[in-house]
């Protein structure tokens, strides 16, 4: 059998289209570039665009669905860490043709495990049903046209799922409150950036009544600051000198050993030294995502970069924002990051 490294899962191919600086999320000029390269290299245009809010983030969603719609793609939104934001008033997964949503345990709302998809479109809506509950035609026995897929919900988890519709909102306000936070409490600190939203505002264009919105109105699922390369943490001398094992990886108590404590794509020595003492102190942080076209799983895969998601993933970390993290809480990770700056 030959082993085609490029097609994955559903057999297709993925492009890779980089971050744009403001939202860190896909750079709408570079993914039009892609298109039209796409279009020159192999005949054909891409058979969607997927857009993915990082971070809860929006994306620039208006001028992705113009390019979208110019060269007619359909767009599946990755609004897996965004639900509940908006984009210019309208919430994130609604503008494409379909909107995705998931609710793993660590997400806005959860229901265990499972998501959400977003349609206009019932026909649409019952051919997505039926691929979810394995192509189950209606017979008095199992009879299949289709192979289809077993990614239905469980009631179990729906039900958890309602219940946890009634805290949407709290939980909503909770992180922008928590983001408020940390931009408050780290303003002062030289090196020191957290990522905001970019504030315009613009007329909210999903409403009747028109009303001035901001452009971006990120739910903040997780907070993120930046660490500029010169900001000098306390042992970062030390940092990667010892292989972690289990940071991120693994489940059940398995994982793989890692081979060595450096990749080729890794933050810089700063960050890994400021999520070290972090930890020390009982604090969950961590790197900002990897680069997908970093990712060795992806290295072969058509990738159009711009250096942005590279550079981001070097001097950016997550810190914790979850539901049960505290003004307290808050107020002793920002203590926590500027005892471990030494001090010029
Ligand atoms: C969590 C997440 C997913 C996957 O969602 P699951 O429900 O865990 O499968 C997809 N995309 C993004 C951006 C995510 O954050």
């Amino acid at each position: 059998m030959t082993f085609i490294p490029y097609r994955i899962l559903l057999g297709a191919t993925p492009v890779l289209v980089d971050s744009e600086p403001d939202t860190w999320n896909i750079d709408p000029e570079l993914l039009e570039e892609a298109i039209l390269d796409r279009k020159a290299k192999t005949g054909k245009y891409p058979k969607a665009i997927v857009p993915v809010a990082l971070y809860g983030m929006p994306y620039k969603a208006d001028r992705i669905m113009e390019i979208a719609n110019k060269y007619g793609i359909p767009v599946v939104e990755d609004a897996a860490e965004g639900f509940g934001s908006r984009y210019k008033g309208q919430m994130l997964g609604t503008f494409g043709k379909y909107g995705v949503l998931s609710f793993n345990g660590n997400k806005m709302i959860t229901t265990s495990g499972g998501g959400a998809l977003i349609t206009e479109d019932e026909e649409h809506w019952r051919e997505i049903m039926m691929y979810a509950t394995q192509y189950r035609e209606s017979y008095p026995y199992y009879q299949h046209e289709k192979i289809g897929y077993n990614y239905r919900m469980s009631n179990i988890c729906a039900g958890i799922g309602r219940g946890q519709m009634t805290v949407v909102d709290q939980h909503l306000a909770h992180h922008k409150h928590v983001q408020a936070l940390y931009e408050d409490l780290l303003k002062d600190v030289p090196g020191v950036h957290v990522h905001s939203q970019p504030n315009p505002r613009s007329l909210d264009y999903a409403r009747d009544d028109k009303e001035e919105v901001p452009v971006y109105d990120s739910n903040y699922w997780l907070c993120t600051i930046t660490i500029d390369e010169d900001v000098k943490v306390k042992g970062q001398e030390n940092a990667y000198k010892t292989i972690v094992t289990g940071a991120v990886g693994g489940a059940a108590g398995v994982i793989h050993a890692a081979e060595s404590a450096h990749t080729d794509c890794e933050p810089n020595a700063n960050v890994e030294a400021m999520r070290v003492a972090l930890d020390k102190a009982q604090i969950e942080a961590r790197p900002v995502w990897k680069p997908m076209h970093k990712q060795p799983c992806y290295k072969d895969v058509p990738a159009y970069v711009n250096g942005v998601s590279e550079a981001i993933f070097k001097v950016g970390m997550c810190l914790p924002a979850g539901p049960y993290v505290s003004d307290d809480d808050v107020k002793y990770i920002v203590e926590t990051i500027k005892a471990a700056i030494e001090r010029a």
